[in-house]
C-alpha cells in the first residue's frame, strides 16, 4: 500500500503558469508543481466514492479501477483495481475523465472556461479533454488552432505510445511523444528527494510525472538524476531487467532530443546479483538453487543481461564463473549452509539491486552501501496492461457513460469505439452532438449515447473492420 504526502499536481501538466493568483490550504512546499489550482474542494469534487477511474500506477501505465475512500486531506484516494489489488493513489494519478456538468468545455487542468487568444481552449482531438494553449505542457502554439491536423494532449501521446518493454518508436504518435518528452510537467527542482536521491516525497518522476519504483523497472538520467519509467523511454533494445541499473542513461530532456543509452560492464559477481535479485523479486522467496534456479535464469536471459565481454563465454562454463562469484562475495551473497539448508541454495544477503561500478557513473557520488532491504510492493506484475487504444476508450466512457453504468461491466464487451473528425478550440456558442455507439463482440450494437456539448468533437462507433485505421 502506498503512502505519500500530499500532492496537489493535478494541475500538473503546467510548468510555466501564466499569470494567475493561486490560494493553498496547504503549504507551498508540499506543492512542488506549479499549477494553477490548489482548491482541494473543487479537487475533490472530481472524485467521487464507487467511481470507476483509471489510476496511473509505478510502472507508469493506467489500470482500470474503482474508487472505494478519498483522503481529502492527503489528496489521494483508495483505489481497487481490476485484479483486486488495492492502494492509495493521489489524485494527480487519477484520471477520472468527468466533464463538466453544465456542458461548458473547462480547461482541464485549470477548470476555468475562458478562451481566448492568446490563450485559447484547444480541444484534444483523442479524449476531447480541452487544454489552454498555456496549461498544456508543452504549450500549444497557435499553429495548433490554425491547421487542420490532429492534436492529441500530452495524456493521450502517452497513453497512446508508452507501454511494458519500452514506448513505441516508430510512427506520428511515437514522434509526438518524442517532442512532448522535452519537457517536463512538473518543476523538477522543486521535489524532495531521500538521501541516495531515488525517491521523492511528492511521488512525481519521469516524464509522465507518475509514481514509480527506481528499484524496479526504471532508469536514473546520469544528468538531472530524475527517474523514468522503462514504459516511458523510447531507446530499449532489449526488455529491462528488474532494478537493472547497468545503464548510462540521458533523457530527452537533457539530451533535448531522443535519448542516450549505453550498456555498463557487468562482472559476474553483478550477473549473480542482478539474477538473483531479479529471481526474488519474480518469486518472492529467498533462496535458489544456484544450477537449477539461478544458472537457468542467466541462460534463459542471456541476450538481456547484455555481458558484453562476458556475452561470449561458452555454456558449459558459465557456472563455474558463477559459482565461484557466489562462493567468494560472501558478504553479498548467503549460502544455504548457513541456515542448515542445502549448500548450493544461494540468496541474497539483502535484497537491493546491485549498482554499477562505471567510473563514469559514480563521478562525484558517493558509493552506495545497500543498507537496507528493498520491500516490493504488490504489483500488476501477472497482468498485461490493457492496450492504449482501450485506455482511450475508457477515458472516453468515464466522461460520457451514465454513473449507474459500471465500466467495469462494459469493459469485458471487447469495446468498439472510436473517436472520428473533431475539432479544437471551442467555438463561440457552438454545439454539437457527441455519440458514442458500444458494440459488443459480435458487432452488435448495445448502447448508444448522445450528449450535446459545446464544441465541436465528435465520437462515431466504428465496427472492428474500422479500426485499423483509427485510433
Ligand atoms: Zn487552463
Ligand atoms: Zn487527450
Ligand atoms: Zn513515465
Ligand atoms: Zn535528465
Amino acid at each position: 500500500m502506498r503512502d505519500s504526502a500530499s500532492a496537489d499536481n493535478l494541475a500538473a501538466h503546467q510548468k510555466s503558469t501564466p499569470n494567475r493568483q493561486h490560494k493553498s490550504p496547504v503549504p507551498l512546499s508540499q506543492f512542488p508543481l506549479k499549477d494553477g489550482l490548489a482548491d482541494t474542494a473543487r479537487l475533490a469534487s472530481k472524485f467521487e466514492e464507487g467511481q470507476d477511474v483509471l489510476a496511473r500506477w509505478s510502472d507508469g501505465l493506467f489500470y482500470l479501477g474503482t474508487i472505494s475512500k478519498i483522503d481529502k486531506h492527503k489528496h489521494r484516494c483508495f483505489v481497487i483495481f481490476e485484479d483486486q489489488s488495492k492502494s492509495w493513489v493521489l489524485w494527480k494519478d487519477i484520471q477520472t475523465g468527468k466533464w463538466d456538468s453544465g456542458g461548458e468545455m473547462l480547461c482541464s487542468i485549470c477548470q476555468n472556461e475562458s478562451s481566448e487568444p492568446p490563450n485559447e481552449i484547444v480541444i484534444c482531438d483523442k479524449c476531447g479533454q480541452g487544454y489552454h494553449q498555456l496549461c498544456h505542457a508543452p504549450i500549444i502554439d497557435p499553429s495548433v488552432i490554425a491547421s487542420d491536423d490532429k492534436w492529441l494532449c500530452r495524456q493521450c501521446v502517452f497513453a497512446t505510445t508508452t507501454n511494458r518493454g519500452g514506448a513505441l518508436k516508430k510512427g506520428p504518435n511515437a514522434k509526438a511523444l518524442q517532442e512532448m518528452k522535452q519537457s517536463l510537467p512538473y518543476a523538477l527542482e522543486d521535489l524532495v528527494w531521500d538521501q541516495g536521491h531515488k525517491t521523492n516525497i511528492q511521488q512525481c518522476y519521469c516524464y509522465c510525472g507518475g509514481p514509480g519504483d527506481w528499484y524496479l523497472k526504471m532508469l536514473q538520467c546520469n544528468k538531472c538524476k530524475q527517474w523514468f519509467h522503462e514504459a516511458c523511454i523510447q531507446c530499449f533494445q532489449k526488455l529491462m531487467l528488474f532494478g537493472d541499473r547497468f545503464y548510462l542513461f540521458i533523457c530527452s530532456v537533457c539530451n533535448s532530443g531522443p535519448e542516450y543509452l549505453k550498456r555498463l560492464p557487468l562482472r559476474w559477481k553483478d550477473v549473480a546479483h542482478l539474477s538473483l535479485y531479479n529471481l526474488s523479486v519474480i518469486h518472492k522467496k529467498k533462496y535458489f538453487d544456484s544450477e537449477l534456479e539461478l544458472m537457468t535464469y542467466i541462460n534463459e536471459n542471456w541476450d538481456r543481461l547484455q555481458l558484453g565481454e562476458l556475452a561470449d563465454t561458452p555454456r558449459a562454463e558459465r557456472y563455474e564463473w558463477i559459482l565461484e562469484a557466489l562462493n567468494s562475495n560472501l558478504n553479498m551473497f548467503m549460502s544455504g549452509k548457513e541456515i542448515k539448508k542445502k549448500k548450493h541454495l544461494f540468496g541474497l544477503r539483502i535484497r537491493f539491486p546491485p549498482a554499477p561500478q562505471s567510473s563514469e557513473l559514480l563521478s562525484g557520488r558517493e558509493p552506495e552501501k545497500a543498507s537496507h532491504e528493498i520491500k516490493i510492493k504488490g504489483r500488476k506484475a501477472t497482468k498485461p496492461p490493457h492496450s492504449s487504444r482501450l485506455v482511450i476508450a475508457y477515458l472516453v466512457l468515464l466522461a460520457l457513460l451514465p454513473r449507474d453504468l459500471k465500466l467495469g461491466q462494459i469493459v469485458e464487451l471487447n469495446l468498439r469505439i472510436n473517436l472520428s473528425k473533431s475539432r479544437r478550440s471551442r467555438p463561440k456558442g457552438g454545439a454539437t452532438a457527441q455519440k458514442i455507439i458500444i458494440l459488443d463482440i459480435f458487432g452488435r450494437s448495445l448502447y448508444t449515447i448522445c450528449r450535446r456539448l459545446k464544441n465541436f468533437t465528435s465520437l462515431k462507433s466504428l465496427g472492428q473492420h474500422e479500426q485499423k485505421s483509427g485510433v
